[in-house]
């Protein structure tokens, strides 16, 4: 079997595609979701640990690095917030290369998963750039592959929310294509561009590791607004 990181013949590991650590130690199960609204009834749920034959031991190995900075930094040194109680929150001392290089991993594997609950991730061209960028531990530049995020919290009492677990959302932002995945108390933005203009988007994470997070409320984030709606009428589109 190919090593889709490596492509050399190997025997693949059962790799995880969303690594559990990303949900943190504090996922509480479904209980709260339920209070948002009746979501739920069109909303197909993400499950946690969806696992696929993707990577070689020595792949697993490489991407644990980035997963394991971001599970200890972000959930052990409390980053992400309980509360998002101002409108923007500020995240600061994050190493650009190991943070940036977790979620491009997230957005590569989503792209190559084979799984139905990836199927609307479809990266074209940029799967091969970002195969090699994660394969020789380069981050690329902040206006490459860019990311940003939303905290996610509960109306009302701003309490972040960790318990929406939705499939990755094909999001057009200013012309830009990319994605959104939900982990981690976040809405996570993955530009599929390399040549982002970094003036018309400052959100993104640069070389400085400050993360600026907009605080959004789960029922008004339109992607679930959406989502609801496109599942309603047409269900969901497959890959290929
Ligand atoms: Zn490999």
């Amino acid at each position: 079997m190919r090593c889709k990181l490596c492509q050399e013949d190997k025997i693949l590991c059962q790799s995880h595609i969303v690594p559990e650590s990303a949900y943190g130690p504090i996922y509480d199960g479904q209980h709260r979701f339920f209070e948002v609204t009746n979501m739920k009834e069109y909303l197909r749920p993400l499950q946690k640990g969806l696992r696929e034959s993707l990577l070689c031991g020595d792949c697993e190995q490489h991407l644990n690095k980035y997963e394991s900075y971001f599970a200890n930094t972000w959930f052990q040194n409390s980053l992400i917030p309980t509360h998002a109680s101002n409108e923007i929150t500020t995240i600061e001392g994050l190493d650009y290369h190991l943070f940036k290089l977790f979620h491009m991993s997230i957005l590569w594997r989503a792209g190559i998963a084979s799984r139905e609950e990836f199927a609307n991730v479809n990266l074209g061209q940029h799967e091969e750039d970002l195969r090699k960028l994660i394969l020789y531990d380069k981050p690329g530049n902040p206006n490459q592959y860019g990311i940003f995020g939303y905290i996610l919290v509960f109306p009302g009492n701003y309490q972040v929310c960790h318990s929406l677990l939705i499939q990755p959302v094909e999001v057009d932002f200013y012309h830009v294509t990319g994605f959104h995945i939900i982990f981690g108390g976040c809405v996570w933005h993955y530009f599929l561009a390399n040549d982002i203009d970094l003036n018309q988007f400052p959100f993104v994470l640069k070389e400085d590791g400050i993360l600026h997070m907009l605080r959004i409320e789960v029922d008004q984030y339109d992607p679930v607004m959406d989502l609801m709606k496109e599942r309603h009428n047409r269900g969901w589109k497959r890959k290929g």
